[in-house]
């Protein structure tokens, strides 16, 4: 047998074992499981090519978190009944810089969605080419229907015990699903008062006001259109004149509305976690931005003012609607094998992925057959962390740039992790794969500085 075809079936043997060790070590933990499988089965012609990574023990170390730390949050609600929550903070990988990733105040929340998230957040973190290691944390605390006093009274309960393991050298987190602007500045309020320092770097995110970069609120839609407009021009395609579907109404969702209709598209979908909204004139974004970010209401109540519009309950039945691009920037595992056939048979050209993890493996598989321009997330969604990144930047050396600074910058880190993703999948014989490509590049750089820190 060529030498090059055994190299490879021993690396496959090599990565199932490891594999099976992370399901043994991690039962229960279907989330976590699946972003380890991904990850794991495309660095097989790497391990093939390097046997030094197998040598140093590099799987071994890089799917087990450095830390993860669980604690008990609870508060008084507005009827004065005490409440208590889970919080989680993971400390996941810090070979090129201090933890850095989100987090999410989400009923769903639990040690595999955290580690799935830190997981990924580490690859995607490297992608962006910034100096961050790789965090996530959160709560099972349901931001749903809470007063404006309850959140500050969780979210400070929250801080008071995380505020013993981060710092702006440490561990930054910044928001996710369920913790936008308003949180942040009640966490960041929090951490000041039991620091006594501005340490403005501990979070970002931040209003504008007190450390904020401008551009922050905008950088992951934003940043997932300028990664799919790279994968549509090396087609000779752009999103004018397209139909877009992008699922969600949180803040992926809504910049990258307004940044795929900025570039000449229509979207005519967008969802909340009860249901979707059609509008087949193109969604009203403004509307949606009522809704959602001052009024806190259902996106349902949209058709009661736009009459062209029609609304369905469920999540799933927005696939259903024909589109040439479709951008899941909602939540985990919110496009299954089936959902991606149906957009495969209505002729969708390019899937970016705005939300962390949104399509099934068995999805992922569905579109890279059918030949779709796939935006894997930790490439299509990194544009977040990376100003978070420049965010951070900005606080060590007390400067604010100008908007099209950042978005300038973000505009160019988006192009050179869709080079670089490109650039790996080639160069390890899957052309084309950006799934393979991403997390190769990803993976590589954090791999080579865990070599050469030795083993820690
Ligand atoms: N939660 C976002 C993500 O999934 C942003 C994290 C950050 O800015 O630190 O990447």
């Amino acid at each position: 047998m060529a030498v090059a075809a055994e190299q490879e079936i021993q690396a496959r043997e090599y990565i199932q074992a490891v594999f099976e060790t992370v399901q043994r070590r991690n039962p229960n933990e279907s989330e976590f499981q699946q972003a380890v499988k991904e990850i794991l089965e495309s660095l097989v012609p790497v391990l093939a090519k390097h046997p030094k990574y197998r040598e140093q023990g590099i799987l071994e170390r890089i799917v087990e978190p450095e830390r993860l730390v669980t604690f008990r949050v609870p508060w008084v609600d507005d009827q004065g009944i005490v409440r208590v929550n889970r919080g989680f903070r993971v400390q996941f990988n810090s070979a090129i810089g201090p933890y850095k990733g989100g987090l999410r105040f989400h009923p769903s929340v639990n040690a595999s969605i955290i580690k799935f998230l830190g997981f990924e957040q580490t690859f995607k973190n490297s992608l962006t080419g910034q100096p961050i290691g790789g965090g996530k944390g959160g709560s099972d605390f349901d931001p749903k229907d809470k007063s404006d006093r309850e959140i500050m009274r969780f979210t400070q309960s929250f801080m008071t015990e995380l505020s013993k393991y981060i710092g702006p050298d440490t561990d930054i987190p910044a928001g996710d699903i369920g913790v936008g602007g308003r949180e942040i500045g009640y966490l960041f309020g929090q951490y000041k008062r039991i620091r006594g320092a501005h340490e403005a770097g501990v979070l970002t995110g931040k209003g504008t006001l007190y450390g904020g970069s401008l551009a922050r609120t905008e950088a992951t839609g934003y940043g997932c259109v300028y990664f799919v407009d790279e994968m549509l021009a090396a087609k000779g395609l752009g999103f004018e004149g397209s139909t877009v579907v992008v699922s969600g109404s949180g803040n992926v969702a809504i910049y990258a509305v307004e940044k795929a209709a900025q570039l000449g598209a229509k979207v005519v979908a967008c969802s909340d976690s009860n249901g979707y909204i059609h509008d087949p004139n193109g969604i009203d974004l403004a509307a949606v931005r009522r809704l959602k970010e001052q009024e806190r209401k259902r996106i349902a109540e949209y058709v009661l003012d736009h009459p062209g519009a029609t609304y369905q309950e469920g999540c799933s039945g927005i696939w259903s609607i024909p589109c040439d691009i479709a951008l899941p920037c909602a939540t985990q595992n919110e496009i299954d094998e089936d959902a991606a056939k149906l957009l495969v048979k209505n002729g969708v050209k390019a899937v970016g992925e705005g939300a962390n993890m949104p399509s099934t493996l068995q999805a992922i598989e569905v579109f890279l057959q059918a030949g779709v321009l796939f935006g894997p997330a930790k490439a299509a969604n990194a544009g977040g962390v990376a100003v978070s990144a420049l965010e951070m930047a900005q606080n060590s050396t007390r400067q604010a740039w100008e908007f099209e600074e950042v978005d300038a910058r973000l505009h160019g880190i988006m192009r050179s992790i869709y080079q670089n993703s490109v650039q790996a999948a080639e160069e390890y014989g899957h052309p084309g794969n950006l799934v393979v490509g991403a997390n190769i590049a990803g993976f590589l750089k954090v791999a080579d500085a865990m070599i050469a820190q030795g083993v820690v």
